[in-house]
């Protein structure tokens, strides 16, 4: 079985694929309060192209998915996806990042699903009012009573909370406290120009020494060791249930051994985040590619993944990175 190994030999066997650009929550820090312009439905990649999409993926050595979007509760069906996904023998783990808006009735039907292990729940503030302000809707006891059942359930529950300056940096360690009793893992992602506008003004860049600096102002902390291309430094506090982990998304510490690549929901693939997308499969498939076509282009497009997001940005051909995260997914 070939596998795909870039140039730098690192094997890529992790796939980020946004199942729509449509999302039900306006966050600040990934679109513009009037939103996006989302994308005529026939553009989304059906779910079977998905499902196809994947499964070639995985007779090249892929075995874990994320399943993001938008939000992917917002796209009908997406459990049922959720359901066809499991029956392809070779992923190990389907994982999901949602707002936990829209989960809450499938939670049960989730458990069911052996594969579905890893629940990113995104929330950044645990203050109702901050965060309405947050994501410009009215939603946090829903995201709430959400997190408390995902913490209960037999699922693995972490919580993605992006640092913003002069937003929620107050709360870092509110959010650090709730790993006392909770076993679950809170990972701090340093704030991205994935906005719809681009770098915004910041006062003070909160990046990863400044947070892990906070965080140990209060908590004494031991770094525990990542599983490998993990995207978060992993930490853990004494008498503590659960963990604390920082992504050094923006700052791009962790690309050494990179072994991610995205598809987004529009088919556009992308080796790295801060890339403008290579390639869109979607049209290739529609324009009646076969799988062995499919393979072949894996194999090539992976050869030219760029050593780290630095050079991927550099190497953008639209401008600078401004695009909303909810057309990537993450
Ligand atoms: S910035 Fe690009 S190369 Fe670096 S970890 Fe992220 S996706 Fe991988």
């Amino acid at each position: 079985m070939s596998t795909l190994i870039d140039s730098f030999g690192r094997q890529i066997n992790y796939v980020r694929l946004a199942v729509t650009d449509r999302c039900n929550l306006r966050c600040q820090y990934c679109m513009p309060a009037h939103g996006i312009e989302i994308v005529p439905r026939d553009h989304l990649l059906t779910y079977k192209e998905m499902y196809r999409i994947i499964r070639v993926l995985t007779e090249l050595g892929v075995n874990k998915v994320r399943l993001t979007g938008g939000e992917p509760f917002v796209r009908k069906g997406f459990v049922d996806f959720l359901e066809m996904l499991s029956f392809n023998d070779l992923l190990d783990d389907i994982n999901i990042t949602t707002n936990g808006a829209m989960i809450y009735k499938h939670i049960e039907t989730l458990e069911k699903l052996q594969k579905v292990k890893n629940i990113n729940l995104s929330i950044d503030s645990l203050k109702a009012d901050k965060f309405n302000e947050i994501t410009r809707r009215n939603v946090f006891d829903e995201v709430f009573k959400t997190m408390e059942a995902l913490e209960k359930s037999s699922m693995n529950l972490k919580l993605n909370v992006v640092v913003q300056s002069g937003i929620n940096t107050d709360e870092i360690n509110d959010f650090v406290r709730l790993t006392k009793d909770k076993d679950i893992a809170v990972r701090f992602i340093e704030e991205m120009p994935f906005n719809g506008k681009g770098q915004r003004s910041i006062e003070e860049n909160w990046n990863y020494t400044k947070i892990l600096n906070e965080i140990k102002s209060e908590f004494s902390v031991t770094e525990v060791q990542s599983e490998k291309s993990s995207t978060s430094r992993n930490f853990s506090i004494e008498n503590h249930k659960g963990s604390v982990g920082i992504i050094p998304a923006f700052t791009r510490t962790i690309c050494g051994d990179c072994n991610r690549i995205r598809l987004t929901s529009t088919g556009t693939f992308k080796s790295c985040l801060f890339d403008d997308g290579v390639f869109n499969l979607r049209d290739f498939l529609r324009n009646g590619a076969s799988n062995e076509e499919l393979k072949d282009l894996f194999l090539s497009l992976v050869k030219e993944k760029p050593e780290n997001g630095f050079i991927a940005e550099a190497n953008r051909k639209k401008g600078n990175v401004s695009e909303s995260m909810s057309t990537i997914g993450g």
